[in-house]
């Protein structure tokens, strides 16, 4: 299948190269000429725009950072929609906001083309590995015609509703990252303070109550190899955590442990840490508390 790709980054680039092993014909853009190159180098064909893209595609991934930058890569004079059939099909894989996604999904109506939300999770290991967990929202039709081509990125892939629900669905996943990742960061400077050691701290809360995702794919990888290059960057955790804030919002639901743990990685950009990992959150705790939680060979 010819299948279009936007968006060359962290996730997208090992999702894109699994969709090439597959066999299908891909057709890239991204703003970051080098991120294009390298696809080229590994059998895609670049594109100089989206609207050339879906010129040249029968579905169409977007998989970028936010809302605003999904909206202008389907509208406007070099955008999608403007090199769109009917027939096509958008899947956009980005983590963003549920309305957003709607607004746009009518856009794409208007011209023929299927729309589906298909974010994911599972980090730049899941997606390398091709097992990330991907939640679908968009009409029976649009999901069932799409999943063969989720099935060369994903091993978990669950329709949740209609257009839209699949990004609600990513924002209640996100804000448990968020408040975890923050709570391990947290615990691990308490311990290390208490003088414990963290690698047996580690091995021990895996086996334990306090167990999470946040603590078992930050701690060794990031955190004790002292290895804060993203991964997931603190900007998009950031961002997902408004998502979560601004939905409950408009639905008056209080969220103080997202609010708060929005405000921890608010504090983690305003230190400069943005494009870091988000397990890089633990210097605000190291900073305070004069201490690091490494391994005793990364010190
Ligand atoms: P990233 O910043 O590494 O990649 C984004 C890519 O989009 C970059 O290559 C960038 O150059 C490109 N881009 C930006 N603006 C563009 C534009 N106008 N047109 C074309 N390309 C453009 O981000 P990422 O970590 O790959 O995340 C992408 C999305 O997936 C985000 O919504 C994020 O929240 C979500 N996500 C990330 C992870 C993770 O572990 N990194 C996991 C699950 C979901």
């Amino acid at each position: 299948m010819r299948i279009g790709f936007i968006g060359i980054g962290a996730m997208g680039k090992p999702m894109a190269l699994n969709l090439l092993k597959a066999g299908h014909d891909l057709y890239v853009f991204d703003v970051v000429a080098a991120a294009v190159a390298d696809m080229v180098a590994q059998g895609a064909k670049a594109c100089q725009s989206p609207k050339e893209l879906a010129q040249a595609a029968e579905a169409i991934i977007t998989m970028l950072p936010n809302s605003k930058i999904v909206e202008a890569t389907l509208t406007g004079e070099t955008g999608l929609l403007a090199g769109g059939n009917a027939g096509q099909v958008i899947i956009d894989m980005s983590s963003v906001a549920a309305g957003s996604t709607r607004q746009m999904a009518k856009l794409a109506a208007a011209k023929g083309i299927g729309y589906v939300d298909a974010p994911v999770s599972g980090g730049v290991v899941g997606a390398a590995a091709g097992t990330l967990t991907i939640m679908v929202g968009g009409e029976l039709e649009n999901v069932k015609r799409v999943e063969p081509i989720l099935q060369c990125m994903g091993k978990k892939i669950h329709h949740v509703g209609g257009v839209g629900a699949g990004d609600a669905m990513k924002a209640v996943n996100n804000l448990l990252l968020g408040a975890n990742m923050a709570a391990v960061a947290e615990a691990l400077v308490l311990g290390v303070k208490s003088g414990l050691d963290p690698q047996m701290m580690l091995e021990i809360i895996k086996g334990s109550s306090g167990n999470s995702y946040a603590l078992e794919a930050k701690t060794a990888n990031f955190i004790l190899k002292n290895q804060f290059a993203a991964g997931f960057a603190i900007d998009l955790q950031y961002k997902d955590l408004e998502l979560a804030t601004e939905t409950a919002k408009s639905l008056s639901i209080p969220l103080p442990m997202a609010t708060l743990a929005q405000q921890i990685f608010e504090m983690a950009r305003a230190k400069g840490y943005g494009r870091e990992d988000i397990s890089a959150v633990i210097k605000l705790w190291e900073e305070m508390a004069g201490v690091e939680v490494r391994a005793e060979e990364n010190k």
